[in-house]
C-alpha cells in the first residue's frame, strides 16, 4: 500500500466550535481526497465515536482526537492527542473539569460586552452552541457577526476577544503535564497545535518544547491552517530539532469562515517523521 500523504488530523465539529456535525465533516474529508482523518473537538472527546463511524462509512482510515486547552506561563497553548482509547476515564474526567468553568467565563465576558454597550451577549453567543458544556469565543464572535456589529470573525477577536479587549476574560486551563499524561495515559500521542500562533518569546517557546517532550509530549504540528509557507519550514526545524514527529490538519471550523478546506494544504516537507508512521497501530 502507498503511504499516507494526505493525512488531516486537526478539524472542529458541532461538539466544540465548529458548524457542521461529524458525519458532515467526514463527508467533506472525503471529497477532498484525505485518507487519514481525525476529529479534535476542544476539551471533548463526545463526537468520536460518531466520527469513527463516518470515516468508515467513506472508506477512511480514523485516529481518535482531541484538543486540550492548556495554561503554559500565562498563555493558552493547544495540545492535540491523537491515537488513545475513547472510553479511557482519566482521559474523560480530565476533559470534563478543563470543560468546566466555560459557562462562568462566558457570563463574564458577556458583562465585559455589556460595559462597552453589547447587550445579550451571553444568550445570542448561545443560540450558536451546539453542545451547552462547551460555550467558546468562537461562539461570541458568531453572534458579534450576526448582530453586524463586525463583518467577519476575525475582525471581532481583534476587537473584544483577545487580551486587553472588552470581552477577554483571563482563564486557567489544565497543565500542560496534566494534558499530556491524560493523552498518553490513554494510549494516545501527545501534539503541541499551531506553534506559530503563540506570542512567546524565543526562551520561553524553548522552555515549551523542552518541558513538553520531557512529560513525554512525541510530535508538534508543522503544516496546519494557522501558519504561512515560511512558517511550516521553521516548525520542520523545530521538530528534527527536538525529535518530534510532524502532524498536518486543517484546523477547520466551518465553510464560511475557514481559509482552508479539509485535506487541502499542501503535504508534509521531507525528512520528516508523520505522527501517523509512530501511530500506526493505533489507526481504525
Ligand atoms: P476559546 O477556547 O473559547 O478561548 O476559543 C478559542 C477558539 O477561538 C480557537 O480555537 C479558534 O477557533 C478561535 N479563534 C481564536 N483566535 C481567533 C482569531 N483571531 N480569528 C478567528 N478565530 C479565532
Ligand atoms: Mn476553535
Ligand atoms: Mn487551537
Ligand atoms: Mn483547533
Amino acid at each position: 500500500m502507498n503511504p499516507i500523504q494526505n493525512a488531516d488530523l486537526h478539524c472542529h465539529s458541532t461538539v466544540s466550535d465548529g458548524t457542521l456535525a461529524p458525519e458532515d465533516l467526514a463527508q467533506h474529508a472525503s471529497a477532498n481526497g484525505v485518507e487519514l482523518w481525525a476529529l479534535t473537538d476542544h476539551d471533548e472527546i463526545g463526537g468520536q465515536h460518531r466520527a469513527a463511524a463516518a470515516a468508515k462509512a467513506h472508506g477512511m482510515r480514523y485516529l481518535t482526537g482531541t484538543e486540550i486547552s492548556v495554561t503554559f506561563i500565562g498563555q493558552t497553548v493547544h495540545i492535540v492527542g491523537l491515537g488513545f482509547d475513547a472510553d479511557n476515564q482519566a482521559l474523560k474526567d480530565g476533559l470534563r473539569q478543563t470543560r468546566g468553568g466555560r459557562k462562568e467565563r462566558a457570563m463574564e465576558m458577556s458583562d465585559g460586552l455589556a460595559k462597552v454597550g453589547i447587550k445579550g451577549a451571553f444568550e445570542g453567543a448561545l443560540k450558536f452552541v451546539g453542545n451547552p458544556d462547551l460555550i467558546s469565543r468562537t461562539h461570541f464572535a458568531r453572534f458579534l457577526v450576526e448582530s453586524g456589529i463586525c463583518r467577519e470573525t476575525n475582525e471581532v477577536f481583534r476587537k473584544y476577544l483577545t487580551e486587553g479587549k472588552p470581552g477577554f476574560v483571563v482563564h486557567r486551563w489544565a497543565s500542560l503535564r496534566d494534558a499530556v499524561s491524560w493523552i498518553t495515559g490513554a494510549g494516545g500521542m501527545a501534539i503541541i497545535a499551531h506553534p506559530a500562533r503563540y506570542k512567546f518569546t524565543p526562551n520561553e517557546e524553548f522552555a515549551l518544547f523542552t518541558e513538553f517532550k520531557a512529560l513525554g509530549g512525541q510530535g508538534v504540528e508543522v503544516v496546519t491552517g494557522s501558519h504561512t509557507v515560511a512558517e511550516y519550514a521553521i516548525y520542520a526545524d523545530t521538530a528534527r530539532e527536538f525529535g518530534l514527529a510532524a502532524s498536518r490538519g486543517s484546523d477547520f471550523h466551518s465553510l464560511n469562515e475557514s481559509h482552508t478546506g479539509l485535506g487541502t494544504l499542501p503535504f508534509l516537507p521531507a525528512n520528516l517523521t508523520p505522527v501517523w508512521e509512530l501511530l500506526a497501530s493505533r489507526i481504525q
